[in-house]
């Protein structure tokens, strides 16, 4: 059976119509899950044992029959646990229904069919009675349905049901209380990715000052949540303006309320500054005492203790509506209120009560927030990136140049505006952005620059008021874009206005190169190597189906990472493998290469790293990839703003020991018809 599916291609903006065989999503869904990240969580899985073992033998102590509801199954090894602790019968509840299946088979698999009954439903539709999926109310209560935001998976309303209609009062829960923690801090570089900071432009006549709309300083953003690996942020990236306090805490053991509601604590700050953001994080008791404790606190709360790396959970990032200076030792409230699903925080001078009550979550009125990412926020923000395009800018713009922006949403008109061009310029705009014309009018530009919103194959001479425009710029940046090369749209783009362009036309970037770089990741292998034997239960069923579903497309695919929250070593030099020159249109051949690279150092290839370089003018580039290997290890650092491409190498990631090979040779295909980049690696 196929579907089709349309889509706007990222690369080359056509609009496609996609067969996809049914079961596509159902493979999407399993390959990029986080099943495999839990299944490798040790402390995760060790601790949840505990608590299981240590709850079912409550319930045994009392003379009763251990009955265990496990909400969100899986691959159902929290009722494995359950039923080797001694569980008498345990309902694996899972929504999803090739888990459920595969659930089905991994127990059958472990020797526990007589002991759990896999229910491919969702909780709320689950019935308890004689003719009902359960039989009797459960005296045990474990799940596993947190996200980093502990709620945002539907935990609450879970809970809520549960206590309602399926367990008995007083049961036992695994985990039986998670708590939430907060810490005030400052943070130029996390404030950076929400606000956007004045631009200093240096130009021949003086230093110029790009400001925000104040509709865009003043607004809150998103409520989505902000989810990173906060133990690759170093401490010099941030200062602590607070203790680390208890925020608020749920007991999974007594009903529980989702309805919307708000807490508040006083904070005595430690440090004046000026208050941006909270970091949180959360932990979980697994039984009563506290002593059986998983928590997601970054490095610097317990110094001592080993950390655990996880992927599915992270630690959360929320910024305040605006920046509040707070004074050493004068006390400050601070407010979390929450819906079902997700929480946002308030900051408030002790002498102004109960206004945080009213506090709806943050909604972006300025549209700048829908549009950037946090990412593209801290890229706009990045002075060093705005200085390189400065510098470029001023070495092809002059007072009759006529100039073109092609990127989404992009500052580079106001720039070049800047910087001395000073006709009329024209800025294409595929998205809805209504405040870039707040920029305008926030630097009195509004009869400066033309905002044009169509697509560049309509565009006409009229358009340009049959000019011929002698500077294309790009930055390139379209948030339609998920891999590295998808920005290459700022080629098809330009391509399809070449006839409105002088043939003198300068374009910048005038080229791009495609970079690979072999490396050994510290953790991040995990969330794509197979676990075997859990706690010492099979799962190999579930390996298999990832195995399974990652090679369901016959080209495999890289996948997206940020990876400066993922380490990794470099196991090779960086190698140029493509280059794309936009002075002149997108050929219809397709671009490909091959090649060999030499593998420098020991250690695990996990995959090869691809990202792309803009090269702006003569000696000047920016990289959205490595921006230098720091060390003799090898270790990376990469650009923060951008993610890069990871495609992982199966056989080192199944292969228990296997001999480092010395080289590993690639081709790379660049299909520029579909816009697609094909890659086949041999180690
Ligand atoms: N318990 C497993 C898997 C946890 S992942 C483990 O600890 O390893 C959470 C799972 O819960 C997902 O498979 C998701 O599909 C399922 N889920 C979430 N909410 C659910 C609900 N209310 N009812 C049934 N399944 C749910």
């Amino acid at each position: 059976m196929k579907t089709f599916c349309g889509r706007a291609n990222p690369t080359t903006g056509a609009m496609e119509w996609l067969e996809e065989a049914e079961d596509y999503d159902y493979h999407q869904e399993i390959a990029r899950s986080r099943y495999a990240d839990m299944l490798h969580d040790k402390d995760r899985n060790v601790k949840y044992y505990e608590g299981i073992c240590a709850a079912v033998s409550r319930v045994k102590g009392r003379g009763e029959k251990a009955i265990v509801l496990d909400i969100g199954t899986g691959t159902g090894l929290l009722s494995m646990m359950a039923a080797s602790a001694g569980a008498d019968f345990c309902y694996a509840i899972e929504v999803f229904r090739p888990m459920a299946n595969a659930a089905v088979k991994i127990v059958e698999k472990n020797g526990f069919s007589d002991k759990i009954k896999v229910i491919n439903k969702h909780s709320t539709e689950v019935t308890v009675g004689p003719d009902g999926d359960m039989e009797c109310r459960a005296n045990i209560l474990v799940t596993e349905l947190f996200d980093t935001e502990l709620i945002g998976e539907g935990a609450l309303p879970t809970y809520e049901h549960a206590h309602k209609y399926l367990v008995q009062e007083g049961c036992e829960a695994v985990p039986h209380r998670a708590t939430v923690y907060v810490q005030l801090v400052e943070s130029k570089r996390m404030w950076a990715w929400n606000k956007l900071f004045p631009i200093h432009v240096e130009a021949e006549d003086g230093e110029k000052i790009i400001v925000p709309p104040s509709e865009v300083e003043n607004c809150p953003g998103v409520p989505s949540v902000c989810d990173i690996q906060l133990n690759q942020v170093p401490s010099s990236d941030f200062t602590v303006l607070s203790d680390v306090v208890t925020m608020f805490s749920v007991d999974f053991s007594k009903p529980v309320q989702s309805a919307s509601t708000c807490y508040r604590v006083q904070l005595e700050p430690v440090k004046s500054g000026k208050a941006q953001i909270v970091l949180s994080w959360w932990d979980i008791d697994m039984d009563p005492s506290g002593l059986i404790n998983c928590t997601m606190a970054p490095y610097w709360v317990n110094p001592t203790s080993a950390l655990q790396w996880r992927d599915h959970w992270m630690q959360c990032v929320y910024f305040l509506p605006s920046e509040e200076p707070v004074l050493q030792g004068e006390r400050v409230h601070l407010s979390a209120c929450r819906d079902e699903y997700s929480v946002w925080y308030t900051l408030h001078k002790a002498s102004q009560e109960e206004q945080e009550a009213a506090a709806g979550s943050p909604v972006c009125r300025c549209h700048a927030h829908l549009l950037w990412n946090r990412a593209r926020f801290g890229q706009l923000n990045d002075q060093e990136w705005t200085q390189r395009y400065s510098q470029a800018l001023r070495t092809v713009l002059n007072r009759d140049s006529v100039c073109l922006c092609i990127s989404d949403g992009s500052l580079l008109p106001v720039l070049a505006h800047c910087l001395g061009a000073k006709q009329v310029q024209y800025f294409i705009l595929f998205f809805r952005f209504l405040h870039f014309t707040l920029f305008l009018k926030a630097n009195h530009l509004e009869d400066k620059i033309k905002i044009i919103e169509a697509r560049p194959e309509l565009l006409k001479p009229s358009h340009f008021e049959d000019k011929k425009i002698s500077v294309v710029v790009g930055e390139p940046f379209f948030s339609t874009s998920l891999l590295p090369w998808h920005n290459l749209y700022f080629w098809y783009a330009r391509t399809a206005v070449s006839s409105h362009l002088s043939s003198s036309v300068t374009v910048l970037p005038h080229s791009a190169s495609l970079h690979m770089m072999i490396v050994e990741f510290q953790d991040l292998w995990r969330i794509r190597s197979p676990c075997g034997i859990c706690e010492g239960f099979d799962v190999q069923t579930m390996d298999d189906m990832i195995k399974d579903s990652l090679s369901f497309r016959e080209s495999k695919e890289a996948e997206p990472h940020p990876l400066w929250e993922y380490p990794c070593k470099s196991l090779s030099d960086p190698q140029e493998v493509l280059t794309f020159d936009f002075r002149t249109t997108v050929p219809q051949h397709c671009l490909s290469t091959e090649g060999s690279v030499n593998l420098l150092r020991k250690g695990k290839s996990h995959g090869a790293v691809l990202w792309m370089e803009y090269h702006l003018a003569a000696d000047i580039s920016i990289s959205t990839g490595l921006l230098q290997i720091s060390n003799e290890k090898g270790s990376c650092s990469w650009n923060p703003h951008c993610k890069q491409a990871v495609y992982f190498f199966t056989s080192v990631l199944d292969a228990q020991a296997l001999s480092d090979p010395a080289a590993v040779t690639y081709a790379i295909n660049f299909d520029t018809k579909t816009g697609e980049i094909a890659m086949d690696f041999k180690l």
